[in-house]
Order: C-alpha cells, then sequence, then structure tokens
C-alpha cells in the first residue's frame, strides 16, 4: 500500500452511508483502488458500484474525478452526495460560466472529494491544465462499456480517455460497468490502457427480478393487465422499438388512468427532460420509452421494466430489464412477444448497413435472444450461462414457476415447411403466415381462391392446430433457423438448409406450449423473490404499511420542498425498514440500513414523528389502526 488512509473505508459505509457490510466485492475493490491500483469492475446494475469509487475518493486525499457521459443526471448524482455530507461537484456544460468557475476554485482549494466531468472535456487543454493543479485522488470511468465501438453505447468521446493513464500515470483508475461479455471486458483493457489492472467480475445473477416472457396477443391489454394486478401505483418503464409506438402506447396507457410519460429521441429535448425529471423524482411513474431512455438512470424504485417488442440481444435485454429492482426488493421483468417480432427484426437485419460479417454479427444476437424466449430452460440459467456464469434452476422465473410443456412439434414443422416447399416447388410463390395457416387449415378464402391454393395436396392437413398455436409453431421454426423471413421485404416465409433434415424425419423438432394469456389472471409474487431480497413494502403486515405509506407521504413533501428525487431523500427499502423496525431514538434510528449520520441530522427528528405519530395534522387525516 502506497498510502495509509487515515478514514477506513468500514468506517465511512458505515458512518457516511448507514450501511452495516460490504456486499460482494465491493470491500476488495475499494481496498485494492483505495491502495492506489488500477480496477476493471463489471457488476450489474444494482450491484453498488458507486461506491467502489466514492469510498476510494474519500479515504485518499485529494479529489476523485469521475467521468459519465450522462450530463442530465449529474445533478441528481451530487445531490444525493450531498445528501449523506459529501462534498461533491460537478462541470459540464449545462452550467453557466460563473458556477463552473466557483466549482473549479472549490476544487483547487480541497474542499471537494468528487468531481463529475463528462468525457468531452478532458479533450481540452484548459481542462487538463485544470487537472493537473489538483491532487487526484482516483479516476473513475463509468459507463465504460462506451469505449466498445460494437456496443450499444458507443460514445467517441471515450477513445480519448487514454490520456489518463498518460498524463497522470500516478493516480488510480477504476472502470465500471454493467455489460458482462468478454469482449466488451477486452474492449475496455485495451482502449483504456487498463491491461494490468485487476479485474473484479461480480456475479451477474438479479436475484429480486422475475424474469416473464409471454406470446404477444393483444400486447396493451396484456400489458394493462400486468399493471394493474401486480403493479397498481408503481414505477416502471415500458420498452417500445419505434417513436410512434412509444407514442400510442404512452397515451393509451394515460387514456386508462395510468400516470404514463412518452421518451425518444425525436421529443424536443426539453420535453425529455421535464419527462425524465417527472419519472426521478415522483412516485409511480410508468416512462415509456424507446432504448434511448435509461442508462445511468439510477433511480432505485421502478417495479417493472416490460418490453412490448423484441429486444436486439440478450445484452440490450439484460441492461433494460436491469434498471428495475436497483434497490433488491421484488420487480418483475416482462415482455410480449410474437411471431412479427421475429419478421420485423430479421428484416431489420436484412435492410441494415454494414458489411456482411456485422450482419452475421446482428443475426446471432438475434438467435440468442430468440433463444431466451423459446427455451424451456430456467430462463435466468440461460442468460447467466450467456454471460459465462454457471448457475442453478432460480425459481423466479416463469419457466421455473410455470414449466411449459413441451410437445413434439415434428409432424406440425413438416406439415408446414412441405407447403412452404411446395409453393416454391410447383408455382414458384411465396406466402407469409397468414396464407399458409389458411392452407393448412383447408380455409376457402378470397386469396386461397384466387391462388387455387385449394389444390395444393396439404391444403387442409393441418386442422388439429389453432391459428394460435400455428403461429407459435412457425415462431418457434424461425427461433430456431428451421424456417426463415425471405429478404424480399413481403413477410414471406422460405426453408433453410436445417429444414431438409426436419422434412426426411432426422431431426426431431420439440416444441413448447404457448402458456394461453387470458385477461385478468394474476401471478402471486413469488416466495422465493421475498426471501432473497429485503423486506418488500408489500410484504408488510397491514400497520406497517400504513406506517410505510405515511412515510412516503412525509418523503415526497421533504423531497418536492427541497427539489430532489424521492429516493435522495430516503429509498423505499430504507423506509419499508424503519416502518417494520419503529426505531424509538435516534440510536435506533442510525442502526437502520440506509441511515447515515448526515441523514440522521437532516431528518432525524421529522422521522421518529412520524413512527411516533406526532406529525401534526397528518394524525388527523390518516385514521391509525387501534
Ligand atoms: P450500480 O451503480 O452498480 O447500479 P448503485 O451504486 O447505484 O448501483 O447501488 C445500488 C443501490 O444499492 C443503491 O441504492 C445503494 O445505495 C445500495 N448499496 C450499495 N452498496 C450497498 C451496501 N454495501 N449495503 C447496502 N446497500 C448498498
Ligand atoms: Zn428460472
Amino acid at each position: 500500500m502506497s498510502h495509509v488512509p487515515d478514514l477506513l473505508p468500514l468506517d465511512v459505509l458505515r458512518t457516511t452511508f448507514g450501511y452495516d457490510d460490504f456486499r460482494g466485492e465491493q470491500g476488495a475493490i475499494i481496498d485494492h483502488v483505495a491502495g492506489g491500483g488500477d480496477a476493471i469492475v463489471l457488476m450489474p446494475t444494482g450491484g453498488g458500484k458507486s461506491l467502489c469509487y466514492q469510498i476510494p475518493a474519500m479515504v485518499r486525499p485529494g479529489v476523485g474525478v469521475v467521468i459519465s457521459p450522462l450530463i442530465a443526471l449529474m445533478h441528481d448524482q451530487v445531490t444525493a452526495l450531498e445528501n449523506v455530507g459529501v462534498r461533491a461537484g460537478f462541470l459540464n456544460s449545462s452550467q453557466n460560466y460563473d458556477l463552473q468557475r466557483l466549482t473549479e476554485q472549490q476544487a483547487t482549494a480541497g474542499e471537494l472529494d468528487l468531481l463529475y466531468l463528462a468525457p468531452e472535456r478532458l479533450d481540452l487543454a484548459r481542462t487538463q491544465e485544470f487537472l493537473d493543479r489538483l491532487t487526484l485522488s482516483v479516476f473513475a470511468i463509468d459507463e465504460a462499456h462506451c469505449v466498445s465501438q460494437w456496443g450499444h453505447d458507443f460514445r467517441p468521446e471515450y477513445l480519448k480517455l487514454s490520456v489518463l493513464g498518460q498524463r497522470w500515470p500516478d493516480v488510480p483508475r477504476i472502470a465500471l460497468t454493467a455489460t458482462a461479455t468478454p469482449s466488451t471486458r477486452r474492449e475496455i483493457a485495451e482502449r483504456l490502457g487498463l491491461q494490468q489492472a485487476r479485474t473484479f467480475v461480480a456475479s451477474f445473477d438479479r436475484p429480486n427480478i422475475s424474469y416473464r416472457i409471454e406470446p404477444k396477443q393483444q400486447p396493451l391489454k396484456q400489458l394493462l393487465t400486468l399493471i394493474r394486478s401486480e403493479h397498481d401505483g408503481d414505477s416502471g418503464i415500458v420498452y417500445c422499438l419505434s417513436r410512434k409506438s412509444v407514442e400510442a402506447t404512452a397515451e393509451s396507457l394515460v387514456k386508462q388512468g395510468i400516470d404514463a410519460l412518452p421518451y425518444h429521441a425525436g421529443l424536443p429535448a426539453g420535453v425529455r427532460s421535464a419527462n425524465q425529471s417527472r419519472f426521478l423524482r415522483e412516485d409511480g411513474v410508468v416512462m415509456v420509452a424507446t432504448i434511448a431512455f435509461g442508462m445511468g438512470i439510477d433511480k432505485p424504485d421502478v417495479r417493472f421494466v416490460a418490453h412490448l417488442d423484441l429486444p436486439r440481444s440478450i445484452e440490450g435485454y439484460y441492461q433494460e430489464t436491469g434498471r428495475a429492482g436497483r434497490d433488491g426488493l421484488p420487480a418483475t421483468a416482462w415482455m410480449a412477444y410474437g411471431l412479427a417480432d421475429v419478421v420485423q427484426q430479421r428484416q431489420m437485419i436484412d435492410r441494415s448497413e454494414g458489411d456482411a460479417a456485422h450482419k452475421r454479427q446482428l443475426g446471432q444476437h438475434l438467435e440468442a435472444m430468440l433463444g431466451l424466449c423459446e427455451t424451456l430452460r430456467c430462463r435466468r440459467q440461460l442468460m447467466l450461462d450467456y454471460f459465462g456464469e454457471p448457475s442453478e434452476p432460480c425459481g423466479n422465473c416463469d419457466t421455473c414457476l410455470n414449466p411449459p410443456t413441451p410437445w413434439d412439434g415434428t409432424v406440425a414443422a413438416q406439415k408446414l415447411l412441405s407447403t412452404v416447399v411446395r409453393l416454391k416447388r410447383e408455382r414458384n410463390q411465396r406466402f407469409g403466415a397468414g396464407q399458409l395457416i389458411d392452407i393448412l387449415h383447408g380455409r376457402r378464402t378470397t386469396r386461397v381462391e384466387q391462388w387455387r391454393h385449394d389444390q395444393l395436396s396439404t391444403f387442409g392437413i393441418g386442422t388439429e392446430l389453432t391459428d394460435l398455436q400455428w403461429r407459435a409453431v412457425i415462431r418457434q421454426l424461425l427461433a430456431a433457423g428451421v424456417l426463415a423471413v425471405s429478404p424480399d421485404g413481403h413477410h414471406t416465409l422460405e426453408i433453410t438448409d436445417a429444414s431438409w433434415p426436419v422434412l426426411r424425419g432426422e431431426r426431431p423438432v420439440p416444441l413448447r406450449e404457448d402458456a394461453v394469456v387470458r385477461a385478468g389472471s394474476t401471478r402471486k409474487r413469488t416466495a422465493s423473490a421475498a426471501t432473497k431480497g429485503p423486506a418488500a413494502a408489500t410484504e408488510l403486515s397491514a400497520e406497517d404499511r400504513e406506517l410505510f405509506e405515511r412515510l412516503r407521504t412525509w418523503r415526497a413533501e421533504t423531497a418536492r420542498a427541497a427539489a430532489v428525487p424521492a429516493y435522495v431523500v430516503f429509498p423505499d427499502a430504507t423506509l419499508a425498514a424503519i416502518a417494520q423496525h419503529r426505531p424509538a431514538n435516534a440510536d435506533e434510528l442510525f442502526a437502520i440500513s440506509g441511515v447515515g449520520a448526515k441523514k440522521l441530522d437532516s431528518y432525524g427528528d421529522a422521522v421518529l414523528a412520524v413512527v411516533i405519530g406526532r406529525d401534526g395534522d397528518r394524525l388527523i387525516t390518516t385514521p391509525t389502526p387501534g
């Protein structure tokens, strides 16, 4: 160790942040960086990456510089730190000159522990000279996967960050990301000059998130059922592929009385930031968004993430769903997925720019994603497998809780494929799913008669399956690569090399039976999710729940008065613990996880008053049991 800190990391954790113990590898990472070492940290969203650089910055002399691409969120990040008594500031293009000067002066005078910077600033000679004048404790490179050119969040400015190691070789650097793939990890090490850094890989399991994928039938109705039956009044994110569907979905939800807002890159900047701010600050807002929304959103109490369209890759799906339940309390990752999604994504790949290798890569990503949708295995286990992490079936995903019925789809697949083959061979035609199903069912529709498809030998040989079941068969054959969407842009289907062994009876086709989705069907929160996370608000007794709600009302008022997000005052998990343990004095309150010295000072009296029930007129308006 090149430096023996005056403050011990564990003391800072307990006194400043109010937590009892480090989670997972946090302690080891912090020791390593506080001792002057470089680190690459891969930890899932909600894993607790922030403390890994915040605490080293506090125990080492000087100011820690945090490089973050999320200008819109810097203000909230700094406010959250100030709220626990950490001296923090930020410099970005949203500030006026005077404010920037003031922050620079504070940093130079040694009055800051942490300084957040946008990456593009580091390219400026002025910024570099300013940093030269400071004592620097650590460089933290947040969202480090932004250096990856093939990744989903590439930022060219990140490539310039190699300057950090060159210009300030004695300052330890820590790069952090929630992207788990080995190739991203390699790119981070190479491009940031961190080949010698110690790499810490946390488990990517998020046991509190329950994963569910349903066949898409009436997506909006299915979404409403999810919200009404399980997430009434909760914060959530709904992802859609297009801007148009974002707006239409948000509008429909609002009509149904749900507090929903749209977010996509086509909205004016002012609307986007106002919507983001409402989502962060208020309880129970549902954000309907394209994937333009979400990176760095550290709202801990997002209770559900819903996908109305198929994500492009497992990495993307994992990142997006990972925004649920950062506080460790039960959360839902739900998706509705159908045949049209597969067709649409295949066409997007065919039409995308880029060379054959790039298209092949996109195709592989899609295939892995489809594999996750159609699997008979535990969904979590399959995802962790994909990230190279061995695990057991989880007991908290739909395939574990409600194992799908496997059935032998070989004959059905043969009927369908031979129809496709006959159309092609006998008439040089290609058709989409609808016409194929009509043929198999033996329906004499106008289009069937027009094309004289009733003459085909496969006409009417598939009456044993319903339309929905046939669509499920086609979807699964597409996912398995036994059938393909032709690149003609007309949603038509064609056979592949893999179709022949099926037609010849050499390859069996195991399929899963779709769960029947009934509007109004509810699913109880699972026991295992409850035991793995901290006490969820929903598991409080009626009496504790009542106190929890009063604490939330107090929190909303307090947050509004201070113009900060509610979770900056206290996260739900802390309020639930307070409601359960009912601290009678400051000492007992301090013992609760999430209550540090500064917050005890700022809010202790007010919270105790709410607990004891002496919070003035609220007692009159809220009937208390007993
Ligand atoms: P990440 O940046 O990895 O997504 P955060 O740093 O935002 O995660 O942490 C997620 C949540 O977990 C935050 O609410 C944070 O306060 C909490 N947290 C982090 N470390 C601990 C710990 N050791 N004990 C209890 N809570 C923690
Ligand atoms: Zn499972």
